[in-house]
């Protein structure tokens, strides 16, 4: 294509509200053949709310949220804001406890001392890295949540489970839409997430996605990306989240949520900018048009 037809689609996209970094963007939108896509903030809209406290026998539910609560106001994750907005709401005077000695595993979870408790609150994965094992009941609450498609993490202190607070995001009203547009234009989509196996299957079957990676720590969302370029696929990845930087940087073309972070947004090479999926596949439509190779 001529410089002018670039400049022309450039200046197309961004009436569709794409915000694309440079002409030459479109020449690897356009052969992309493979789309993964990050669940949460990106599929669905990233913003978590508190459904639901379990406690543990003997424990309140309410001191559960109220512990978890002043440990995760810490952290930026979506997860930390939803718990944290729950245990302010929970609380006459809107408080939390102050929390000392404060660090996140990311992908994993958080740990603190809030009141002289040693508290971790994240994937059970993290609970038995500090020797804590969940008790029946609070894995089948764990379990039942992420069946249907919420977000379930536990919290133990002292080395004692004390609970888990089911959080959960509705899936973007458009998300399937634009999953059915990505495979009428030939493209294969992926979920790619660090959530669990069975809420990442229950939200991919919501917008009809087969193809799920779930479970991937942040450091390693990259090298799932490599995995499929190995494997001779060209790739686009969607995503919002710090986390997902290195995969929108090492893919063959990086499109960031226009609601997400701004490290997300600089490893891009283009953002969608008003946050709907739907403009994923309308890239791809805008690269082959302008390109001269419509299908
Ligand atoms: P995603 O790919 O969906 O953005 P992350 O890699 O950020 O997922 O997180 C993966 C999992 O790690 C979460 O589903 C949750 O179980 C756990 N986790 C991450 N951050 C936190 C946090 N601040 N508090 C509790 N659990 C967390
Ligand atoms: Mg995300």
């Amino acid at each position: 294509a001529t410089p002018t037809a670039l400049m022309v689609g450039t200046g197309r996209g961004a009436q569709l509200g794409l915000l694309i970094r440079g002409p030459e963007v479109l020449e690897s939108t356009r052969t992309v053949d493979t789309v993964l896509l990050d669940k949460t903030g990106t599929i669905t809209t990233g913003e978590m709310a508190v459904a639901d406290v379990v406690a543990a026998q003997g424990e309140s539910a309410n001191e559960v949220l109220a512990v978890a609560g002043a440990v995760e106001s810490g952290s930026a994750h979506p997860i930390a804001a939803a718990i944290t907005r729950a245990a302010r709401a929970a609380h006459e005077t809107g408080d939390l406890h102050p929390v000392e000695d404060f660090a996140s595993d990311d992908g994993l979870g958080v740990h603190g001392v809030v009141g002289g408790r040693a508290v971790v609150v994240g994937r059970p994965r993290l609970l038995a890295d500090w020797s804590v094992h969940l008790p029946d009941g609070l894995t089948e609450a764990l379990d039942a949540a992420q069946q249907r498609g919420a977000t379930a993490v536990a919290v133990a202190w002292d080395g004692i489970p004390r609970g888990v607070i089911v959080v959960s995001d509705a899936v973007k009203p458009t998300s399937a839409q634009a999953i059915r547009e990505l495979r009428a234009l030939g493209l294969a989509p992926v979920m790619l997430t660090g959530d669990n196996e069975a809420a990442a299957r229950t939200v991919a079957a919501q917008v009809g996605i087969d193809e799920v990676v779930a479970e991937v720590m942040p450091q390693d969302k990259a090298d799932v990306v490599t995995r499929f370029q190995r494997d001779g696929k060209v790739v686009a990845m969607v995503g919002d989240g710090v986390n997902d930087a290195a995969a929108l940087a090492q893919a063959d073309l990086g499109l960031a949520m226009g609601t997400g972070t701004d490290v997300a947004k600089e490893a891009s090479d283009l953002t969608l900018v008003r946050g709907d999926l739907r403009a994923a596949p309308d890239a791809i439509r805008l690269a082959r048009r302008t390109l001269g190779t419509i299908k």
